[in-house]
């Protein structure tokens, strides 16, 4: 902004007077002509935007990631080409069920959304900070939310519908033992890892795929809040996730994550006992140890809130030639549902806005739309073939193709992968401190739902691991004999 003292109009018409309603007499009506009042109100009463439906409470920064470990081997993209590399990015961080105005330090998972501005357009990861989630099809997603949200007739959050939710589905059980373990409050946004979840592709020049998931990881260290902890915070301040990250970075304190792969062949995927594309699960290190990429971290607030970090609009399918998606029935729809919601909350220029756009020239024949505020394509040709030296597609980033195997069918998401065994594998490595924590968070929620959902959710903690199941069941005073009708 320019150091100009005197206020103006939106159009520029400098402002005589900001006090002051014209009136007819001191004590008379106010005036129709009064164009300036007209302007402050209607401006006003359109500030807000939609929140997000999910995700709509969030903390922002800029930074840079570092590349120290090449990945050329695997991928063609130029930001993994060679060691050295440094590429500026956005991070978003966001609780998921809670309003824009809810408490930051709320049980919940948190998003860990990341736009990286590489030379060859933008790649956006849109992750959490658990490693999976609750459902690995997409079509149960609104269906989960709205167990999460607050129930139509009274406006309320209700344990009753969450679990009623997670008990019918226990494909969830792994994220929810995540959620009630010591890592479901994380003590700030800087002491929490970030995960793909979602499993990804890299691609290479030899048109070689490998499927790969993401990892950042807190180089603060992991640590956690107790449900008092969060509690007492909550009551004192709501936003007190957003406020350590705005002051670490602003003291010069700044974060760093290391990032990290597992890379699985291309045709492993066929063969693996886990279902490779399962969001549900992660694929243990044993089998695909992770591999150093390179650190991010960030090193600038956002100038403005609204501006950079509500208008942020991420979208999976942001990727770079050398990277791609893969069949995981999540992943795919948000390919499609996170555009769909960025034209609905911000307008169909959402990716010309500054903190959206690409860092290199951006060559498409999109033109027109609402609150076009960009050179439009300048004069330029709008169609192709066109033989006026338009830009034109380039056939050398061709993604390989994809085999695919089966018929067009809704197959049931349940055949071939089962729901227990990795919550199970959490469970047991936790410590016993860590086991107490669980156990007790899930008590203090559990022993408000009616019994048969009770039941139906003790089935789910014993088939995990016997210990697991039989410690929520002394808890919440139900027999093992009753458990087991569960
Ligand atoms: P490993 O023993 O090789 O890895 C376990 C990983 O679990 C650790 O590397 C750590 O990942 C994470 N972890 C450690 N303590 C906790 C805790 N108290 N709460 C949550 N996560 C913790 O075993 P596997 O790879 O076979 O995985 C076993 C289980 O560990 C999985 O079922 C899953 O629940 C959990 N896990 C696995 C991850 C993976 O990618 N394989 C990632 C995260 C969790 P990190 O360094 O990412 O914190």
């Amino acid at each position: 902004m320019d150091h100009c003292p005197y206020q103006t109009t939106a159009a520029g018409n400098p402002v005589a007077d900001n006090q002051n309603t014209q009136t007819a007499g001191a004590r008379g009506p106010a005036l129709l002509q009064d164009y300036q009042l007209m302007e402050k109100m209607a401006h006003f009463n359109r500030e807000r935007v939609p929140e997000r439906v999910v995700h709509a409470k969030g903390a922002g920064a800029f930074g840079n990631l570092l590349i120290t470990h090449d990945l050329a081997r695997y991928t063609r993209a130029k930001l993994f080409a060679k060691v050295g590399n440094c590429c500026p990015m956005f991070a978003r961080f966001s609780t998921v069920a809670g309003e824009m105005g809810s408490a930051d330090t709320a049980r919940d998972p948190r998003g860990f959304a990341l736009k990286f501005y590489t030379e060859e357009g933008n790649w956006d990861l849109v992750g959490n900070n658990t490693p999976v989630f609750f459902v690995r099809d997409a079509l149960k997603f609104s269906d989960f939310i709205h167990s999460q949200k607050r129930d139509p007739a009274t406006g309320l959050r209700d344990n009753t519908m969450q679990w009623d939710f997670w008990s019918h589905s226990p494909e969830s059980l792994h994220q929810v033992t995540t959620l009630f373990s010591d890592r479901g409050i994380p003590a700030t946004l800087r002491h929490m890892n970030g995960y793909s979840s979602h499993t990804y592709s890299l691609w290479n020049e030899a048109g070689e795929r490998f499927w790969v998931k993401w990892h950042f990881k807190t180089l603060q260290g992991i640590q956690t809040l107790t449900n008092a902890q969060a509690a007492t915070i909550a009551g004192t301040d709501l936003d007190y996730h957003r406020r350590d990250l705005h002051d670490a970075i602003a003291r010069g304190d700044f974060p760093q994550w290391r990032v990290q792969i597992q890379i699985m062949p291309e045709r492993e995927a066929l063969s693996y006992a886990i279902h490779p594309f399962d969001l549900t699960k992660v694929w243990p290190h044993v089998d695909y140890p992770v591999m150093d990429v390179g650190v991010m971290t960030l090193t600038q607030n956002p100038r403005n809130y609204f501006a950079e970090v509500e208008q942020a609009a991420f979208e999976p399918g942001n990727m770079p030639p050398g990277m791609g998606a893969s069949p995981d029935k999540v992943l795919q729809a948000r390919l499609l549902s996170y555009p769909d919601a960025h034209r609905h909350r911000i307008g169909i220029q959402y990716a010309a806005l500054p903190v959206n756009r690409p860092h290199c020239p951006v060559k498409t024949y999109h033109r027109d739309g609402a609150s076009r505020f960009d050179g439009n394509g300048e004069g330029n040709v709008n169609y192709e073939p066109n033989s006026f030296d338009g830009p034109v597609q380039d056939p050398r980033v061709r993604e390989p193709a994809l085999a695919l195997q089966g018929d067009a069918d809704r197959y049931d998401h349940r055949l071939g992968n089962e729901d227990y065994s990795q919550a199970g594998a959490l469970y047991r490595l936790m410590s016993p401190a860590q086991k107490d924590q669980l156990i007790a968070n899930l008590l203090a929620v559990l022993q408000t739902v009616p019994r048969a959902i009770q039941l139906r959710q003790l089935a789910q903690f014993g088939q995990a691991d016997a210990g697991y199941g039989a410690r929520v069941a002394a808890g919440l005073g139900i027999s093992a004999g009753e458990a087991a009708l569960g």
